[in-house]
């Protein structure tokens, strides 16, 4: 009702849908997606119905991450710009445009009955962000980032416009963390380290875990086999089960 009054559009649950969950970054290339693809299959793996849609409207790569390709089907829970562009083909929309695909893919895809749908975000702050966190009643947002500094300013304003539009901000995961020799078992911190908990502090949002920077985690992503369903028993696939409790 508050919102009505100030002219703001009233926020709908999507049809069906118990959790909403958005999984967003301040920038690209931070693993966004992948920890999307990895929380939503842990998710699914704890018992829970799951859909997983890619909002990523200008570089969509979970058909790629989850192997998956040609026309979305019925009774899958994936939706994907991916599935109705050609992948090789740049996606050249203007801000309106992209919106109008955000609103078909949330509101004319049968995604019904579920616990959860995890939303892998476009990164950044701009029209698609607006568009969903004005229309849809969103349960909250998991912010990723690496613990490099360009990465954090940029997660810090993605955590504020958030709060600023009132979705909860359930927490930070840090990725692409320390990365361990295989020769002699040294860890080297290539983005740095301990940022996200400067973040914790400051914005009063709990960091869930750090992933560390793993070759076979990339390797995973490439092959359509993310980390949880292929090395469950993994350090890596232990920590993702791990946020799925804490979020
Ligand atoms: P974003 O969605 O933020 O753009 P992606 O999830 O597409 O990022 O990840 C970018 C690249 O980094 C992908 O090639 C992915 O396989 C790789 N990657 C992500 N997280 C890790 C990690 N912890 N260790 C190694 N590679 C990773």
């Amino acid at each position: 009702q508050a919102r009505m009054k100030r002219g703001l559009p009233k926020r709908l649950p999507i049809a069906g849908v118990t959790n909403t969950i958005l999984i967003a970054s301040g920038k690209g290339g931070v693993g966004k997606s992948t920890v999307a693809v990895n929380l939503a299959l842990a998710t699914a793996s704890s018992g829970k119905t799951v859909g997983l849609l890619d909002a990523d409207v200008y570089g969509p790569s979970i058909p790629i991450m989850m192997n998956l390709e040609g026309q979305p089907r019925i009774d899958k829970r994936y939706m994907s710009m991916g599935f109705l562009t050609d992948m090789s083909q740049p996606v050249v929309w203007r801000g309106l445009m992209v919106m109008s695909a955000i609103q078909k893919l949330l509101r004319e895809v049968a995604w019904g009955p579920l616990d959860y749908l995890f939303i892998d975000m476009p990164p950044g702050t701009g029209d698609a962000q607006l568009s969903i966190t004005q229309n849809i009643d969103v349960t909250g947002v998991v912010i990723v980032t690496t613990p490099q500094k360009v990465a954090l300013v940029d997660a810090r304003k993605g955590a504020v416009m958030f709060s600023k539009v009132g979705v909860p901000v359930l927490g930070i995961i840090e990725n692409m963390g320390a990365i361990k020799c295989t020769k002699c078992g040294s860890m080297t911190s290539v983005f740095g380290s301990g940022g996200a908990g400067t973040l914790e502090k400051e914005l009063g949002v709990p960091v869930l875990g750090t992933i560390p920077l793993d070759p076979k985690i990339q390797e995973s992503c490439d092959t359509g086999k993310p980390v949880v369903v292929s090395e469950p028993s993994s350090d890596q696939a232990i920590r993702i089960y791990y946020f799925v409790h804490c979020c």
